[in-house]
């Protein structure tokens, strides 16, 4: 039907020459690993957010594994997540020998219903990962709350909301101060910055801002730039087990680069969401995504719930049909086979809304360069798809 016109996909970085400026920069120098390029993103990523310490790693993946080493969990313990996200957010729970707890999302959106948490607590709950999803803020205000009551610390995935904003006791923060002890970022292409493949770890404790600073460098007691800027020789030690979780003098070049675009990319993404709500808010049955009033996404995905009588791949292909590239909505990590043995996994609540979210949901195209007719595009087509099958007029002929 419409052949001639170009694909939009679901999502597209932002890079042009001014990575590839920063990038060679960094190449001639002659250090290309963690080192000052790594240093100074840490401190420019620090001051965007609004927290005291930052510490790159090698993508949100390592940085979840360090967050949960940090507060101290370890093997037989257990951690409060959700199941409907990425399996990166239990897969992390996992390497530290722990088992994820999982609850369900709360109604009318795709984050951690607070109001499961206090069922889930055992005597060996360690820590509560809550993931801010798609970029959209989760209750951090309640379940920081419930976290402070039984003393368990409060991890914020959030790979998906560098840029995203809480209203948090009467002004604007950024997403990362933290506002629980840790929040864990990624810098993958999917994302709204990006730096290839990396992480970003925030806090405001500096006992836990050491611990990642010596376990993502194999755990070693000397900074490879000191030690190459030292007049003195020195021997380094290894006093616990590291791991190499850096991050590359390559990707945090880039990552300046991006941070600084950073207002930019989220206004515009903003206005994309904007306008999809003007397009889309009164198809009926579809569910647009709400931004609760205390929260100011990013906008990392756009997800709409599609009516109960509509197919989702059916949707997806026919969107695809003309061009259109859309992802299903978030995954359930208990639905995997990863997660099928015993052991792997426990479920607290039925996780029947994370179940229906993922199957009922489409994520649309949504990226900066997106133009005002690329928007249309994707609106009208969905639009058309959105009748079920009955109730076409052929059906009733006869
Ligand atoms: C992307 C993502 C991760 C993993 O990030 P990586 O940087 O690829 O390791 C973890 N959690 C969530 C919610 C994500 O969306």
């Amino acid at each position: 039907m419409s052949g001639a016109l170009p694909q939009i996909p679901v999502a597209k970085p932002q890079l042009d020459e001014q990575e590839v400026e920063a990038v060679r920069r960094v190449v001639l120098s002659g250090w290309v690993t963690q080192g000052p390029e790594v240093a100074a993103f840490e401190a420019e990523f620090a001051e965007y957010v609004g927290a005291p310490y930052a510490c790159a790693v090698s993508n949100c993946t390592t940085a979840l594994h360090l967050a949960l080493m940090a507060v101290g969990v370890g093997p037989g313990d257990e951690v409060i997540t959700v199941s409907h996200s990425f399996v990166a957010t239990a897969n992390a729970i996992r390497y530290c020998g722990a088992v994820p707890v999982f609850v369900d999302i709360e109604a009318g959106g795709f984050n951690m219903d607070p109001d499961l948490i206090e069922a889930a607590v055992t005597a060996r709950t360690k820590a509560i990962v809550c993931v801010h999803q798609l970029g959209m803020p989760c209750d951090l205000r309640r379940i920081v709350e419930v976290g402070r009551h039984f003393a368990i610390p409060v991890i914020e995935d959030a790979a998906c909301a560098t840029g995203s904003e809480i209203l948090w006791e009467g002004e604007w923060q950024r997403i990362g101060r933290p506002h629980g002890d840790i929040a864990c970022f990624s810098f993958h292409p999917r994302k709204v910055v990006t730096t290839g493949d990396g992480g970003m770890l925030t806090t405001a404790n500096p006992d836990y801002d050491r611990k990642f600073r010596l376990w993502r460098q194999h755990g070693m007691s000397v900074a490879d730039t000191v030690r190459h800027g030292s007049k003195q020789v020195i021997y380094e030690e290894y006093p616990e087990l590291g791991y190499n979780y850096r991050m590359t003098d390559l990707q945090a070049a880039i990552g300046r680069v991006q941070l600084r675009r950073l207002p930019e990319l989220v206004s515009r993404r903003r206005q994309i969401a904007a306008k999809y709500e003007n397009l889309l808010k009164d198809v009926p049955g579809l569910v647009t995504p709400i931004e609760p009033a205390w929260t100011r996404s990013n906008w990392q995905s756009y997800c709409v719930m599609l009516p109960g009588d509509i197919d989702q791949k059916v949707t997806m292909q026919a969107l695809l049909d003309q061009g259109i590239s859309t992802r299903r909505g978030v995954m359930n990590i208990h639905l995997e086979s990863a997660y099928a043995a015993s052991g792997s996994h426990r479920a607290s609540t039925d996780l029947a809304r994370s179940v229906a979210a993922q199957t009922g949901s489409v994520i649309l195209p949504l990226f900066a360069q997106m133009t005002d007719q690329d928007l249309t595009r994707v609106g009208g087509a969905l639009r058309e798809l959105m009748v079920p099958p009955l109730s076409l007029p052929s059906a009733r002929v006869g």
